[in-house]
């Protein structure tokens, strides 16, 4: 969909140096299980020189080697060059290698006669603030390039609002050098919805960094100066891929501040009834959604933490509801699609104006 990798690395192709091909050489004319030190020497300070730009303090080295050779000389190279190579690197670099988790792995492929690279992502996690009810989570790619620009979205490749995703991305971008970024947020919230509080779990990627040892201070003051208003992050620390699936897969419970308008005046009493009341809505996917979501029947809990009348027909709630739960469709009904609702619980057309998540509970 996006004009990003499909993984989450890059990989700068293809350079083929003098040493290389000499290198190559030395290894089919003189296969004797030893290797000329200073080709070696050569090899390893042009790999140093191209990758001079980028931060890294780790690195894995792995070899294709040539089809044509036999599977014995394939494990003698493995044991004798491989060995040779990696120790050579290290000291050259001045970078200790890491077979789990390298900042850089390097493949030397003798049968493309390339040479790749390619750089771990950085990942930064953090909690982010929405004060923006004009403000999406995520970057609405136009549907008809898929992000690569066209004229139908005036070469832009997005489609509509600004977004958390690049408010939080572009500074960040920046800062480490990095090619491009995803953004993976725990749970979402609508664009006409305030995220208050303590704010909502991210991890944002960044693909191909130059930089990764950037100070997150500043790039979280950068973040709360340019996007003032509009959204602010805090808490921010350097992060893995694993916390990615741990925050997508959190459910946890939340608490929204729901402004509600209704048709015929609101009776006091009735209100004050639904106080402290919890109850197990039966939501069958909201017709808004229904589009983009299967067609299913949940099961959350939701309960009336506080509620107050503000005028003849309109009041404001504090619900603390189970994750997944579809608030707006609470309170108007959804044409009995959720059951109970406010709609039915007050006899009256309830319909949410304002919404704002207000916290989300630790599971
Ligand atoms: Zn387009």
């Amino acid at each position: 969909m996006r004009n990003v990798p499909s993984i989450n690395v890059l990989v700068f192709k293809g350079f083929v140096c003098k040493a290389f091909l000499r290198t190559m050489q030395s290894i089919y004319f003189s296969f004797s299980g030893s290797f000329s030190e200073s080709l070696l020497q050569e090899l390893a300070e042009y790999i140093k020189k191209s990758l001079q730009s980028f931060e890294f303090n780790s690195f894995l080295v792995g070899c294709s080697f040539p089809y044509s050779l036999s599977e014995d000389e394939k494990s003698l190279l493995k044991k004798e060059f491989h060995f040779a190579l990696v120790k050579k690197l290290e000291s050259v670099l001045e970078k200790k290698p890491d077979f789990s988790n390298p900042h850089i792995s390097i493949t030397i492929d003798f049968n493309a006669r390339k040479i790749n690279w390619e750089i771990r992502s950085v990942f930064i996690e953090g909690n982010y603030n929405k004060f923006s009810r004009k403000i999406a989570q995520t970057i609405f790619f136009c549907p008809k390039c898929k992000g690569n620009g066209c004229a139908y979205c005036r070469q832009k490749g997005k489609l509509g609002l600004e977004s958390v995703e690049e408010l939080i991305g572009k500074p960040a971008q920046k800062l480490f050098q990095a090619s491009s970024f995803l953004f993976h947020g725990s749970g979402r919230e609508d664009v006409d919805v305030c995220m208050l509080g303590n704010g909502r779990g991210f991890v944002l990627e960044l693909l191909g960094p130059k930089k990764r040892l950037a100070d997150l201070k500043k790039l979280e003051i950068e973040i709360n100066k340019t996007a003032k208003k509009k959204i602010s992050v805090h808490s921010l620390v350097f992060s893995n891929k694993k916390r990615v699936i741990e925050l997508k897969e959190k459910r946890s419970f939340k608490k929204y501040h729901c402004i509600i308008d209704c048709s015929k005046p609101i009776l006091e009493t009735k209100l004050k009834e639904l106080v402290g009341k919890e109850w197990v809505v039966l939501q069958q996917t909201p017709l808004r959604v229904i589009k983009r979501r299967s067609d299913l029947e949940r099961k959350r809990t939701v309960k009336i933490v506080s509620i107050q009348k503000k005028s003849k027909k309109q009041f404001e709630v504090t619900v603390l509801a189970e994750a997944g739960l579809y608030i707006k469709e609470f309170v108007n009904g959804d044409s009995n699609r959720t059951k109970p609702n406010f709609s039915s619980l007050l006899e009256n057309d309830c319909s949410c104006t304002q919404l704002d998540v207000i916290e989300i509970l630790d599971p």
